[in-house]
């Protein structure tokens, strides 16, 4: 026998070059691929039934928690985003802007853009503006609050450094937009919905995530406070994953939604906005895959089964067929986490037997089955779990019986494979000397790798802070939640510090 070949799925590895190995693992998966406009993506429907499968839950969740959906238009007119100075400020770089309703064929045989706009229109990088503006109309009183709205959509920021999923020019989110009467009841929900985001990375992605307070730098164009989750990805880099932000009165002052209160004053009201958009996919992708491709949690996974029939000769096809026919429909029936139906997909392609199941190892589905004609006279299948390769045979019936306790392990290995990664790769830092060594990268051909997150103490200079984002590129993922914050000094200033905060490099 050969020597088991070292060759892997996906060429570069991680190790060899981690940013090249990510856009392999997303085309040998086939869950989006570049289009013919830069920074912009299509998404293929591997990749949109995961998405799918996200939006499935995160509405439920949102709905749990009293909102309900809703839908704002596109354009926003150019008047409204200059209404809240930090926001103009913030997305004027980054905006599509449409001038011209028409195009006219020229002399030149080319279509021109005619029939200028009066008020020329910008393609929404998110729409508190818009949003605001409708409220202002909707809340007279305090028995109108509070506006407890999300909605699903894309927007448009023109990004200058773009990569499939984590930073694209056009991407699909959701964005929750609240509106209430109180300071405390405003932070409350801003808080919640954090945690929900949390919960969703945690439970569903496998994907443990840090909750904290960006620095002022690092916070939303308008926001009185952001709030985070941060993961850490396989190469040690933060990926900011879901930002729940709290607004205070800037917006509802600049739009104007005002209320009477119950004593017959008048006040502005609170306003919140969350969002998480199609970046969680990358961070799926770069939290849990490996060499050969794709590891997808099966919570998330368009098909947590894959039934591959083996084929040997023609006359053995009808009753293989039948078997996996007939196990696709059992397995069907299964109802799983949320009192969802297992996904199952029965792959009759005609296609050489090896071939088809590294299609299957590079699209990460966590469970491959497998039935020829010897397992049909056993009664038996052929099964191998994506997360740890593991491959063993036993009965239909015990494979039945045993499928969601298999998923259930796959799911809370890849969580615990995660936290084990993130732990490993966390330290608490307390001198410069330190900090610098932290950071520094330490393999010559990756620049980009090294030490990981950084607990330090820290003064929360703003100037500082750009420096150090110049010097090394790193910067505050966030100002963790403490249960007990321990004061200290700042590791670069001597001046006191309230609690450490996470330093790391970010995409
Ligand atoms: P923000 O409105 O800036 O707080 O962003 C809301 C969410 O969208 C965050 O979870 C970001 O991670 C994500 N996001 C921001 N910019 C992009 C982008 N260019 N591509 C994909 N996701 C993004």
């Amino acid at each position: 026998m050969a020597k088991a070949s070292k060759r892997t799925a996906i060429q570069p590895t991680r190790e060899e070059n981690y940013p090249e190995w990510y856009q392999q693992v997303v085309k040998a998966a086939e869950l989006a691929e570049n289009s013919p406009v830069r920074g912009c993506m299509v998404i293929k429907p591997w990749g949109y039934t995961l998405w799918e499968n996200m939006q499935r839950v995160l509405d439920r969740m949102f709905k749990e928690t009293g909102h309900t959906n809703a839908y704002f238009p596109l354009f926003i007119p150019k008047s409204y985003l200059e209404k809240e100075a930090q926001h103009v400020e913030g997305f004027a770089k980054e905006c599509a802007v449409v001038t011209h309703s028409r195009l006219e064929m020229g002399k030149d045989g080319k279509l021109h853009p005619a029939s200028p706009l009066e008020e020329p229109l910008i393609v929404r990088p998110t729409s508190e503006t818009i949003i605001g503006e409708m409220y202002a109309k909707w809340v007279q009183s305090y028995r109108d609050l509070p506006i407890l709205i999300n909605q699903w959509a894309n927007v448009v920021r023109w990004e200058m450094r773009t990569r499939l999923f984590l930073r694209t020019a056009e991407f699909l989110w959701q964005e929750g937009h609240t509106a209430h009467a109180t300071e405390k009841e405003a932070w409350e929900e801003t808080r919640q919905m954090l945690d929900v985001y949390a919960k969703f990375a945690e439970e569903y992605m496998a994907m443990p995530v840090l909750r904290g307070e960006k620095t002022e730098g690092e916070r939303f164009p308008g926001a009185v406070s952001t709030l985070c989750i941060e993961a850490m990805m396989q190469d040690r880099k933060a990926l900011q994953a879901g930002t729940s932000h709290f607004l205070g009165q800037n917006f509802a002052k600049a739009s104007d939604i005002k209320f009477l209160d119950d004593t017959g004053n008048t006040q502005f009201a609170w306003t919140t906005s969350w969002g998480v958009s199609t970046r969680l996919i990358g961070g799926l992708v770069m939290t849990h895959s490996d060499d050969d491709g794709m590891i997808i949690p099966p919570r998330l996974a368009p098909a947590q089964v894959v039934i591959l029939p083996v084929i040997p000769k023609d006359e053995h096809r009808g009753p293989v067929m039948e078997a996996c026919e007939s196990l696709k429909k059992e397995l069907s029936a299964i109802t799983w986490v949320d009192g969802q139906r297992l996904d199952i997909h029965l792959d009759a392609r005609d296609l050489r037997g090896g071939e088809k199941m590294w299609h299957w190892v590079k699209k990460g589905a966590p469970i491959r089955v497998e039935i020829g004609p010897r397992d049909l006279e056993k009664g038996g299948v052929f099964y191998a779990r994506r997360d740890t390769g593991e491959k063993a045979g036993c009965s239909r019936e015990e494979f039945v019986g045993k499928v969601t306790t298999i998923l259930d392990e796959i799911q809370d290995g890849l969580l615990k494979r995660a936290l084990d990664f993130r732990e490993a790769n966390s330290k608490v830092i307390d001198s410069v000397d330190d900090f610098r060594a932290f950071f520094t990268p330490q393999n010559e051909k990756q620049p980009e790798i090294h030490g990981g997150f950084a607990y330090s103490h820290f003064c929360g200079d703003p100037a500082l802070e750009d420096q150090l984002q110049k010097e090394l590129k790193v910067t505050v993922r966030c100002i963790p939640y403490a249960d007990e914050a321990e004061p200290g000094t700042c590791i670069f200033t001597g001046k006191p510090s309230k609690q450490r905060v996470v330093f790391g490099k970010s995409y």
